[in-house]
Formats: structure tokens, sequence, C-alpha cells
């Protein structure tokens, strides 16, 4: 559960003692500040396993990831005996040599994918399509459009729309956006979700866009607006995601 005790960063994964007049002090390494460190045996055992000051960043990234992403929640022991029984898939995230937005940090290779291939992809999501019956109208990495033309099945006690029709449609379009490009080595899954409800939809075909604001290494955010017939705002909804890797 320690993080380092250097660069406040990484969940650490080597802890030492020692004694400074006569008081034990107890310090937690990050892998990189361990291999910068000058604890006996640490850095040449890192280097003997093809450790060095090149990929050092690479690798104490690739270690946070995946202790983040297999939920560890800083269990050095368990991370470990995952690695070990191989439950944590090791390969790499992809792309990051690609041309990137500067404005979101979105890597743009390929950001235009098929349509009618996301729309097959995307009819995995039972929920959002049969269920639902939501349509996807524009699929590019970053931003999408998406409809439904709500009937009774929509509907809450007082005739209005269920709050769940426009959370559905957001985390959708999100999703949408996000998770395009087919053959990327990521898939990003919703963390979190804001819902602010502006006005009472009154009949018609509803639109709902999705927009990155930020793309970072491992977390996204993104800008999500649901529109009536006339172009009126519905609903704003803020949806944070996070990436792990595709299996
Ligand atoms: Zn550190």
């Amino acid at each position: 559960m320690a993080f380092c005790s250097f660069c406040f960063e990484r969940h650490a994964i080597v802890f030492t003692t020692r004694t400074v007049n006569g008081e034990n002090i107890d310090e937690a390494y990050c892998v990189k500040c361990a291999y910068q460190s000058k604890i006996a045996g640490v850095k040449e055992s890192l280097t003997a396993a093809g450790i060095n000051d090149g990929n050092i960043d690479e690798i104490a990234d690739k270690i946070e990831m995946k202790m983040l992403e297999n939920n560890t929640d800083g269990d050095v022991t368990g991370f470990f005996r995952d690695l070990v029984n191989e439950k944590i898939d090791l390969k790499p995230f992809a792309g990051s040599d690609a041309p990137v937005n500067k404005d979101t940090n979105m890597n743009l290779e390929n950001s235009k994918p098929d349509l009618e291939a996301v729309k097959r992809f995307f009819e995995g999501d039972k929920y959002a399509t049969e269920a639902t019956g939501i349509v996807i109208e524009k699929a590019e990495k970053g931003h999408s459009v998406v409809s439904l033309m709500p009937n009774s099945r929509h509907l809450n006690a007082v005739g209005g729309l269920m709050g769940a029709v426009y959370y559905t449609m957001a985390d959708f379009a999100f999703a949408v956006a996000e998770n395009c490009i087919l053959d990327s080595d990521t898939i990003t899954v919703t963390q979190a979700t804001q819902m602010n409800f502006l006005r009472s939809w009154h009949g018609g075909k509803i639109t709902c866009t999705a927009d990155i604001v930020k793309d970072g290494r491992y977390i996204c955010l993104y800008e999500v607006k649901a529109f009536d017939k006339d172009g009126t705002e519905l609903a704003l909804i803020i949806v944070n995601g996070f990436k792990t890797a595709r299996k």
C-alpha cells in the first residue's frame, strides 16, 4: 500500500531499513528510485535483468500501470504472485511514436476508422444497441455522435425520459469515441461519470456527442452532450476513462 518515499509518484516495490544514530529509518523505493539508489546489489541486479538508463522510465511506467490495472493497490507480493502465475500480461502499450494532437495529447494515427466496421464491433454492446436502440452516426478517435429515437420503453412513470437513457447514450458515445480504433492494443473503460440534467425532453430524436478534453497515458476525460431534435442541450455528462490492455 506504500508509495515510493523518494518520488511519491509510483508504488514502492523495494523496502529497506537503515540505521542512523541508532534510529531505524524505513524507506520504500519504486523500481526507478531503487535503480538510481545506492542500495547494495539493487542496481546490479536490475542491470543484470537488462534495465538501463534508456529503458528505466518505460519499465517503471509499465510496472506502475500493471499495478493500477490489476488493482493490486500497492500489494507488491500479490502483484508479483500474479506475475509469476501469468495472471498479468506484460504486453506493452503501442503507439507512443505516433503523431499527437497537442491540445488533448491524443494519438491521431488512424483516427478515422471505417464506420461500418465500428458499427459491427459495437453490435456486441447489446444493452446499448438492442435493449436501448442507440445508433452510431459518427466514430472518430476522440469524437463520436450517437442517436436514439425514444419510444414508450424509455419513459419513466410520469412520462419523462429515464435518466438511465442519457447515461447509456453518454457511456456508449464515450466508448465509441475511445475504442473505435479496432486494432488498438488498449481498451478504455468508464471509471467515473458525472451526470448533469439541464432540461426535460419534449419528444423527438436525441443526439449525443462525445468529445475528448484531455488524453493521458492511463486516463482520459470526455465531455458528452445530449441534444433534442431542435439542438437544445438536455444533459451534460463528464466521463473519466481508464485505459487497459485489450484482451
Ligand atoms: Zn520513486
